[in-house]
């Protein structure tokens, strides 16, 4: 790509060049794949010093917002449509909370197809459908759940000349495999236990596939623990049946029957791991702690390992010494809505243009 000879050419900095140039001898992918990037991945393991105190374990947030588009779905998308258009895709579609769709439509325009998104009518937080549109996805409301989408755009891709992008597609789980790689890379070994928010459930099997690739690699010494964490309301893997109208503030995981069920059920298995849930208040408490006391703003479905963290250890689990890393999946800014809801009694606070007012209301004197 001329823009990155370029780039090379007038600096030295090094700048890193996205999943697929990072890892490509290490994905699964068609010889030949061109690569379509964001410079997406390579996101910061940043230590929480809260969790890290209230665990006595070393706790480290895999900051997943800090991608592109504001969710790890960019690892996966680039991959997918990176292989789509070698293989010569005109139109990608995907069914999406909100997440995919802002990713496979910013993807999409620097690939130059045709991005159609399928989503839950009025249930989609107002910053993702705001990105799927500005990157000029057509975007089609479904009267119907995050699981009726995903028939539809199955059946789309079976009959017409358009090709899926969702996790089913396995390319997705290539690219976001590399976060695995990633954490590997920066501790030096894989940590004890990985810990994440679980919907669709692509990212618990592509996580399992990385770790499991790095001790076969000797990268890794071990594999992690893994401990997927759903919402009450949307928790099917671990009610162990399919829940047919999901309800959670927590959008991106609202889904009721996982696509990736077996992969997810293998990863928790093999692993020692388990699937649970919290609420949505126990959710919401953890997104506020998050930011307040580690100052990482993720949207609510992403705190839901950061609530699952909290109850296993009012339960009394014994996680000292151990290192723990949890993934937060995307950013805070996704869903302000939310955010905001809980604030209503609090940003109300107005003075005149006065320094003494302002000491004032401020309790400064
Ligand atoms: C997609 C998504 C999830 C759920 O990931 P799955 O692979 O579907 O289990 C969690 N959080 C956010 C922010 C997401 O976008």
């Amino acid at each position: 790509m001329t823009q990155g000879v370029t780039q090379q050419a007038i600096g030295t900095t090094h700048q890193w060049r996205g999943v697929i140039e990072e890892f490509r001898g290490r994905l699964d992918i068609p010889d030949g794949t061109p690569t379509v990037t964001l410079r997406e991945g390579g996101t910061p393991l940043v230590e929480s010093g809260w969790l890290s105190e209230l665990l006595g374990a070393d706790v480290w947030l895999k900051v997943e917002g800090d991608n592109p588009t504001g969710s790890f779905k960019d690892r996966g998308m680039t991959v997918a449509l990176s292989v789509a258009v070698g293989q010569g895709a005109e139109a990608v579609v995907c069914a999406s909370t909100g997440n995919t769709s802002a990713s496979m439509a910013a993807y999409a325009a620097r690939a130059r197809v045709k991005p159609l998104v399928l989503v839950p009518q009025g249930k989609i937080a107002t910053g993702k459908l705001a990105q799927a549109l500005i990157h000029g996805a057509q975007v089609i409301m479904v009267r119907g759940n995050f699981d009726d989408c995903l028939t539809i755009s199955r059946g789309l891709a079976e009959h017409y000349p358009v090709a899926l992008v969702n996790s089913v597609n396995p390319m997705r789980l290539q690219g976001q495999k590399t976060a695995s790689f990633e954490v590997v890379d920066f501790l030096g070994d894989a940590p004890d236990v990985h810990v994440l928010p679980t919907g669709n459930a692509g990212n618990i099997s592509a996580y399992w596939l990385g770790y499991t690739e790095a001790l076969a690699d000797g990268s890794a010494t071990k594999a992690p623990v893994m401990r997927g964490w759903q919402a009450w309301g949307a928790a099917p893997l671990v009610d162990g049946a399919p829940v047919k109208n999901p309800e959670t503030l927590a959008s991106a995981i609202r889904i009721g029957n996982p696509a990736s069920w077996t992969l997810a059920v293998r990863a928790a298995e093999e692993s020692g791991g388990t699937f649970r849930k919290v609420t949505d208040d126990q959710i919401l408490a953890a997104q506020r702690s998050l930011a307040s006391r580690d100052g990482v703003f993720v949207e609510p479905a992403s705190a839901a390992g950061v609530a699952g963290l909290l109850l296993e250890r009012e339960e009394g689990a014994d996680l000292r010494g151990r290192t723990v890393v949890v993934t937060v999946t995307g950013h805070g800014l996704k869903d302000v809505d939310t955010a905001l809801a809980t604030f209503t009694d609090i940003v109300d606070t107005v003075v005149d243009v006065d320094v003494e007012a302002a000491a004032r209301a401020a309790g400064l004197e």
